[in-house]
């Protein structure tokens, strides 16, 4: 990594929020759901629409968010269609240390207090082969089911990426700042707010291909959403959920969490909970709307 140009443009593609700079979202024609076109010129509203019907009523016994172990008995049912609903503020929510489940979207976001208290850097367990020399930091938690999932895909003959880890609440206000001076009028689609970005959890990790080039013609473009016709995203996609990992922002959740398609975003829920989501067809937050306690808004 002695390119110091190259390097501060790639860092600083990992700082913005996962999302590509320029031409953020491509719709790509993977499902035949009648999802509404995404292409980003005008500005999204990610506020969820006070109009819109409120979520199912949740089970007396919804699972309690400080516990790890899924519980099959309140699993949502795909029938349900659970939107997001605006709630008051919570000017002190403080996730347990164990909480896997958070809720994070672009309406429910994190307390800027909060940061993981376990942090490791994750170089001391990958070689610069898959983390291109970034300094990359995740909760302990994470490191051997990532580690044993990029073992197993190298031994497939993949060549996985890990691109960006843990981000502070600072480090994404920074950047947040940066691309509202410059794009004040889409800058919810190139970053996440403060607070708002799953990356403060410590548990999330936006991963990458070195075929990625192949589809969008530029080498130097990390993240883009054809990263799900590469080999690596494929696998994933497939995989992840076997290492506990889930895909947080698929295609068709954007209305309810006003993240656009990130097929290179995956978060570490454990192995239990993301095998049902997967088998369920459920992201994350589909799940959690209707089966958590209502989430504060900081
Ligand atoms: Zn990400």
């Amino acid at each position: 990594m002695k390119q110091p140009y190259l390097f501060s443009l790639m860092l600083l593609l990992l700082v913005v929020g996962c999302q590509p700079a320029v031409t953020a979202v491509i719709p790509p024609p993977i499902t035949p759901s009648p999802v509404p076109s995404i292409t980003p010129s005008p500005v999204p509203s990610i506020t969820p629409s006070p109009a819109s019907s409120p979520p199912p009523p949740q089970p007396p016994t919804a699972v309690p968010t400080s516990t790890l172990t899924p519980t099959p008995t309140t699993t949502a049912t795909p029938a349900q269609t659970p939107t997001a609903t605006p709630v008051g503020p919570c000017a002190n929510r403080i996730l347990a240390d164990d909480d896997l489940w958070a809720i994070v979207t672009q309406s429910y976001g994190l307390s800027r207090d909060y940061a993981p208290t376990d942090l490791v850097s994750l170089n001391d367990h990958l070689g610069n082969e898959v983390t291109l020399g970034y300094p990359i930091e995740l909760r302990a938690m994470v490191v051997a089911p990532l580690v044993q999932m990029i073992t197993d895909m190298q031994a497939a003959g993949l060549k996985p990426q890990v691109l960006s880890g843990y981000r502070s609440w600072s480090a994404q206000s920074i950047a947040y700042n940066k691309w509202a001076s410059e794009f004040p009028g889409h800058v919810n689609i190139i970053s996440a707010p403060p607070g708002y970005s799953e990356h403060q959890l410590g548990t999330t990790i936006d991963f990458g291909s070195p075929e990625l080039p192949l589809y969008t013609g530029d080498p130097n473009l990390q993240f883009h959403t054809y990263f799900y016709k590469t080999n690596e995203g494929i696998w994933l996609l497939a995989n992840a959920h076997r290492y506990g990992f889930t895909l947080s922002w698929p295609l068709e959740t954007f209305e309810l969490t006003g993240f656009y398609y990130e097929p290179w975003h995956y978060r570490y829920v454990g192995v239990e909970m993301a095998t049902m989501l997967h088998e369920q067809g459920l992201s994350l937050t589909q799940f959690q709307l209707v089966n958590q306690p209502e989430p504060c808004v900081p």
